[in-house]
């Protein structure tokens, strides 16, 4: 790693541990050539999972579609958004250490059902009902627009 000061590219690492939940590795670097110190951070590449539908088509794997089904799922439900994002951290960590760069749709929806209904039954119901026509349709515009929530029941 060059170093960021002076340009040197022998730069050495005095010291990694994981970061953010194990979902980094933070390294503390040192630049013999001019006493500079820095710091660089590993991380898995999200852009290499490559999600396989169950009509066989590929497609990259995008933590925004991730997201927006499960805050779709989550809408108007009393979840702390943290809770939220950690869950969705939580979710792509899963994916991301499962240890192919393919994995099935089909293993993505039993993931997420899993954790929604860990944090709450009326969002997992939701989604698990519209997974199971999504299963068939394979479209996931329309997996979306079926989760969103009718404005009149509850509350
Ligand atoms: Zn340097």
């Amino acid at each position: 790693m060059r170093c960021p000061f002076c340009g040197n590219v022998d730069t050495q690492v005095k010291d990694s541990r994981p970061a953010e939940d194990h979902a980094a590795i933070r390294r503390r670097r040192f630049c013999p050539a001019c006493a500079g110190r820095f710091t660089t951070y590993e991380r898995v590449q999200l852009r290499d999972l490559v999600v396989i539908k169950s009509n066989g088509r590929r497609e990259e794997f995008g933590r925004d579609k991730l997201e927006r089904s499960i805050r779709m799922a989550l809408q108007k439900r009393p979840i702390d958004p943290e809770r939220i994002d950690q869950m969705i951290s939580g979710i792509v960590r899963r994916l991301e250490s499962m240890g192919e760069t393919d994995i099935k749709s089909q293993t993505i929806g039993e993931i997420v059902m899993e954790s929604l209904a860990r944090i709450d039954t009326v969002a997992y119901v939701r989604f698990a009902s519209v997974y199971k026509n999504f299963q068939a349709a394979d479209d996931f515009d329309k997996f979306v627009s079926e989760l969103r929530p009718d404005d009149s029941p509850e509350e």
